[in-house]
């Protein structure tokens, strides 16, 4: 069971756990990697459009070049950030980026700003213009805060103040109005952030239910399906190999017949756990069925895998069970030849193990070895 408290959000809207606020920006910023681009070039060409407003307002030709430069330059950064977004391999690392990205453009803007020699009342809709942008770009929540306060704070402090045919009072009004304005999209943004949130715990835990055995806690015969056949497809295409291994618990109805279901069930759970115990975590483990396992040994050739198979049914003979005892399982196992299915594959170990079971059962059989000869007889230490 997973820690709960790894899902509490703090009052910031992150996750207070590290590890999953990563994987969440990891997801996030990979959902939204594909509209940047485009909302970057977009974002630099309105931005350069502006020079027009700049002609008609500004007299000095000096002046309008640096902005002209200003404005160009930004473009330029707008094009690069939207190729650069392409290439991004680490998500994680995108926050980032699109706050140096932004902080740019507030630089630009309130440098620009700077050069016109008198302002009127649209010039508040301009920075309204811009922190709404800001709010909408996806980002962290903190970082989007920190931006519109990077943006606002200089903005009223040192622009707003000269505008023309705007007394205190109203000036005070704008800022109030501003203000609230703030506050509405911060509750927006906290609600959003905070349900894209409650939606990718959801998202991952039914990702999490859909490969997972609900008894064992290991991988299901889905997601076993899925591994395989893209085990196959790799090893048909280019030159790698796997071993397949499939098992089933000898004489298992008795075992339910004796003990119960309940006790039937807590052999199946601990059978798991101690194969898990014995195999590589590169290898793949999951619930076939009732009481069969199947066991994918990546880059492993047959002799290499009859070996490992050998170690994993004495370490189940030699394991104690609860109330059981001791149970044995025989083995059927493959190694994946040059452009076979993965049906065919599952159909050839099924055999094997179904040789396994009439030959005397607790063998494992494969096409390396000797029907029901034991290949190892080590004394293993559990
Ligand atoms: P064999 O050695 O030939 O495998 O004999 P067996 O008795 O084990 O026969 P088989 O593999 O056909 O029987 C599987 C039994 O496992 C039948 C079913 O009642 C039981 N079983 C299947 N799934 C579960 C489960 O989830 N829990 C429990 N307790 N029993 C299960
Ligand atoms: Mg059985
Ligand atoms: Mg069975």
């Amino acid at each position: 069971m997973e820690d709960s408290r790894k899902f509490d959000i703090s009052f910031l809207g992150e996750f207070k756990n590290k590890a999953i606020e990563s994987e969440f920006i990891e997801y996030d910023m990979r959902r939204y990697a594909k509209v940047l681009g485009p909302i970057a070039l977009i974002f630099g060409t309105i931005y350069m459009m502006f020079l027009i407003a700049d002609y008609f307002a500004i007299d000095s030709p000096y002046a309008f070049t640096i902005i002209l430069v200003i404005r160009s330059l930004f473009l330029v950064v707008s094009v690069v950030v939207s190729l650069a977004i392409k290439k991004v391999n680490n998500y994680i690392n995108l926050p980032y980026m699109i706050t140096a990205y932004e902080i740019l453009a507030i630089i630009g803007f309130v440098v620009i700003i700077g050069f016109y020699e008198s302002h009127t009342v649209l010039l508040f809709f301009s920075v309204t213009v811009l922190t709404l942008a800001i709010y909408i770009m996806p980002n962290r929540p903190i970082y989007s805060q920190f931006i519109v306060i990077f943006l606002s704070m200089p903005f009223f402090m040192f622009h707003a103040k000269n505008i023309e045919g705007i007394d205190t009072t109203v000036f005070l009004k704008i800022i109030a109005y501003y203000l609230i304005m703030i506050i509405y999209c911060s509750i927006g943004a906290y609600l959003t952030n905070f349900y894209k949130r409650k939606q990718f715990l959801d998202r991952r835990e039914l990702l999490r239910v859909s490969v997972t055995d609900p008894l064992t806690g290991i991988y299901n015969r889905a997601k076993f399906n899925e591994e395989i056949s893209q085990w196959t497809d790799n090893c048909n295409r280019y030159e790698n190999i796997f071993s397949l291994v499939m098992l089933d618990i000898d004489d298992f109805k008795k075992i339910n017949d004796r003990y119960g279901h309940i006790i039937g069930d807590s052999v199946i759970q601990n059978l798991a756990t101690t194969i898990q115990k014995v195999i590589r975590h590169t290898d793949i483990l999951a619930r076939w069925g009732g009481e069969e396992f199947v066991i994918l040994l990546p880059n492993t050739e047959i002799n290499q895998a009859l070996e490992m198979t050998e170690r994993i049914r004495i370490c189940i003979e030699k394991s104690k069970y609860h109330k059981v005892e001791n149970i044995t399982c025989s083995f059927g196992l493959v190694a994946h030849r040059k452009n076979e299915d993965s049906e065919s594959l599952l159909c050839r170990v099924d055999k094997l193990l179904y040789d396994a079971k009439n030959c005397g059962k607790n063998v494992v059989v494969s096409e390396a070895n000797k029907i029901g000869e034991r290949v190892l007889e080590i004394d293993f230490q559990i």
